[in-house]
């Protein structure tokens, strides 16, 4: 293989639960699964059923082009259809950004402790993934970013800021990415990976679509993954003008993206209802951890999406060590020691008796230990 490719550290996903209730002699249905930052309330009823009369034409290739899902996108974010590339997942969108504007000898800058796609999709094109030392609460140090964007010079040509930041939960205000989209060297191009953009409280929303009129340079990355209960299908798109979206879809595969996903897409996007139920869910759940976390004592960082990070001990085998007695008790969680968290497990967002055997997991161990 070539030797940039054999760099590259593997993805390691949530732990399926099959694989964990055979390793662990457990009954699959007692298994709590909060590694994914998955939608606890599964997919909806509304694709689902889109989805099921979508498989009468399987003997179809997919709409290439993604004709309705596109009609229905640009009539809700306000932009023409040759704005929107599809994806196979959001993932889909971040790698064909980095093999569209990048290549051997080239620099891709992003945080530490980022979401662990960026240095995937940097090594594959064979570009130098440049770590941004994070603010001291591990959120994207984006004065720093930038400086790291000038430093490099013509050698800079993207730069992924995720907002929220998976696994850390850091959140960036309006004001602090615009002050970055002003001062990015237009040659660079910036993805803004909004994954987990439908779980931002309120106050903390702002206009992306406004940001994407404006700069040439930028791409917005969202997904129907997390908010929209669609993960398995494997969903996403991009928002960008037509130049650089035009680039994005010469090299996707044709295909790329499923025609039961497509039709489950354009249901989810116009179930209003089970999108509130989601995020008031997600808040409800979000402070039953984090008070279970204080009554504990044990520190998590404030977390603008659907999962919590939290600091398990103070050596570097803490959070190996707890994931591993929280596998014994079925309760499969997210370590995070490859993100260079060794301390800390990732926690998703689960339902409210799922949050519970969780907590209850970490009470047992926690004082049994102690
Ligand atoms: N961006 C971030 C920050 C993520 O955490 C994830 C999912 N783990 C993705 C993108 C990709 O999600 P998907 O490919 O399922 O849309």
């Amino acid at each position: 293989g070539l030797k940039h490719i054999q760099a590259i550290a593997p993805y390691v996903g949530g732990r399926p639960i099959s694989e964990v209730a055979r390793e662990y002699g457990l009954d699959e249905s007692k298994i709590v699964k909060l590694a994914s930052n998955e939608n606890p309330l599964g997919m909806p009823k509304s694709a689902q059923q889109a989805m099921l009369k979508a498989a009468n034409e399987l003997g179809r290739y997919p709409d290439s082009n993604g004709f309705e899902l596109k009609q229905v996108l640009s009539a809700r974010l306000g932009v023409p259809t040759d704005w929107i590339t599809l994806g196979n997942g959001s993932n889909d969108i971040l790698e064909l950004s980095a093999r569209a504007v990048a290549q051997m000898g080239d620099e891709i800058i992003f945080s530490r402790h980022a979401f662990a796609v960026y240095p995937l999709a940097s090594q594959s094109v064979g570009a130098k993934a440049i770590e941004v030392d994070p603010t001291a609460q591990f959120g994207h140090d984006l004065p720093a970013m930038l400086r790291a964007v000038i430093a490099s010079g013509e050698k800079a040509k993207l730069v992924f800021v995720a907002n929220p930041n998976n696994p850390t939960g850091s959140y960036l205000s309006a004001q602090e990415i615009e002050d970055f989209l002003v001062a990015v060297p237009p040659h660079v191009v910036v993805v803004l990976d909004e994954a987990y953009n439908e779980y931002l409280a309120p106050e903390q929303r702002y206009d992306a679509i406004a940001w994407v009129k404006r700069f040439p340079n930028l791409i917005l990355s969202r997904s129907f993954s997390k908010a929209y209960g669609l993960a398995g299908l494997r969903i996403g798109y991009g928002v960008a003008q037509p130049a650089l979206t035009d680039l994005l879809n010469r090299i996707r595969q044709p295909f790329n993206v499923n025609s039961l996903a497509q039709a489950a897409a354009v249901a989810a996007l116009q179930d209003e209802a089970f999108l509130q139920q989601g995020y008031e869910l997600n808040r409800a759940g979000l402070a039953q951890l984090t008070q279970a976390f204080d009554e504990l004592h044990l520190p998590y960082l404030p977390s603008a999406g659907n999962f919590v990070l939290v600091k398990v001990g103070d050596d570097d085998g803490a959070g190996a060590q707890m994931n591993l007695a929280l596998l014994r008790r079925g309760i499969i969680v997210r370590p995070v020691g490859n993100y260079g968290l060794p301390q800390w497990l990732r926690i998703s967002i689960g339902l409210p008796e799922e949050n519970a055997a969780f907590i209850q997991a970490l009470r047992d161990i926690v004082s049994s230990t102690k």
